[in-house]
């Protein structure tokens, strides 16, 4: 008799729940942090004129080199500095656990924060802790600094905006944090096209700090194209876990093309950032919600309690789709996450909101 997949399947793995993500049908779509933009219709002919010349019965350049050159210009990275590209952010994060993953190791994270830093931690079979922030989800800058003395990790993340709490933390306290860290120490900037604070600048300052960053956020998440940037020393043996040929051909040919016209994506990000202060304008000015403030392109939200799950779905039902933080543990008790769209779709999700109210 053949094993069972409760005897087959690791323990860690049968507890784990997969990612869901709800399916949007006709809604407004303001739950994944999505750019709402696409391009002109002249810039979409031009790509697709590109991608005539792709050769999709070849593998792809595995280093996917000419891209990585347009990246490194394009997100500053510093001299000296090199960088690796994932499938979405997402593989890096997975990349950089697979190795250093031992059961006897940790990864370590304020929390709430992104889910698959604990997800992925769990699947490499190593130990995840999280810190817990201040209620106002400032860095708890002592707590960190104990549980870092006390657990030792492998890997400290820090997202920088944080997801879903939409606030940068400390930036003292952060480099205080990569100073007593014995492990690495990865700044996730995902949302960084919506924040004029990095860490990219000062990777060559210390010998354990890794910038990972993404395009997604910026408005290409169909593409799938993270990158994490750090010294060669550090990406070389990192680089070992990727599988080959992960950036696919047309992923490379339209990102590189796409950062040609960086501009485009780069006007959408400062319209997505003013949108967004008025978003959080008019939502603070609803009795009974409290309203957190973001350098990124969501804001987070609290309801009066035990509101939040009647006026997500109740919100869903109006055609608007957006994220239930609500069971995400007891920080985001009330908590509802809207992204930025355009102002129409703020406009509607703002209009279904007093419905709802
Ligand atoms: N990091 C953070 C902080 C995120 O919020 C997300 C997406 N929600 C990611 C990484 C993953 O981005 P991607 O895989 O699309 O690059």
């Amino acid at each position: 008799m053949s094993k069972t997949p409760e005897q087959l399947i690791r323990p860690e793995i049968r507890a784990l729940s997969a990612y869901h993500v709800p399916d949007p049908g006709e809604c407004v779509k303001l739950d994944a942090m999505e750019n709402p933009y696409h391009w002109p219709d002249e810039l979409i002919g031009q790509w697709l004129e590109q991608l005539r010349d792709v050769e999709i019965n070849r593998y792809p350049d595995p280093s996917a080199r000419e891209l990585t050159a347009a990246l490194h210009e394009a997100m500053q990275v510093p001299a000296g500095m090199q960088l690796l590209l994932g499938n979405g952010s997402d593989e890096l994060i997975q990349m950089i656990l697979l190795s250093v993953a031992r059961p006897d190791r940790v990864v370590l994270a304020p929390e709430p924060t992104f889910v698959m830093y604990r997800m992925i931690a769990e699947v490499v079979g190593m130990r995840y802790v999280g810190v817990p922030l201040n209620a106002d989800f400032s860095l708890d800058a002592d707590a960190l600094f104990d549980a870092v003395e006390e657990h030792r990790p492998a890997v400290v993340f820090l997202a920088y905006p944080n997801n879903p709490t939409g606030n940068l933390f400390d930036a003292d306290a952060v480099v205080e944090l990569v100073e007593r860290a014995p492990g690495l120490v990865v700044v996730d900037e995902a949302y960084a096209p919506f924040t004029d604070a990095s860490f990219m600048p000062r990777l060559g300052g210390f010998d354990n700090l890794l910038v990972l960053r993404t395009v997604s956020k910026m408005g290409l998440a169909g593409l799938r194209l993270g990158l994490l940037a750090g010294a060669p020393r550090w990406l070389g043996e990192i680089d070992k876990t990727r599988l080959p040929y992960n950036i696919n051909v047309l992923t490379q040919a339209s990102a590189s093309f796409a950062l040609q016209h960086i501009g485009v994506l780069q006007q959408q990000a400062q319209q997505i950032r003013s949108d967004r202060a008025e978003l959080a304008q008019r939502l603070a000015a609803i009795d009974g919600l409290a309203v957190y403030p973001s350098e990124a392109n969501f804001i987070l939200f609290r309801t009066p309690p035990a509101q939040a799950g009647r006026i997500f779905d109740c919100l869903r039902e109006q055609g608007v789709l957006i994220k239930n933080l609500s069971g995400a543990g007891a920080a985001l008790a009330d908590c509802l996450r809207v992204t930025v769209g355009t102002p129409d779709e703020n406009e509607a999700f703002l209009r279904a909101l007093q419905t709802c109210l």
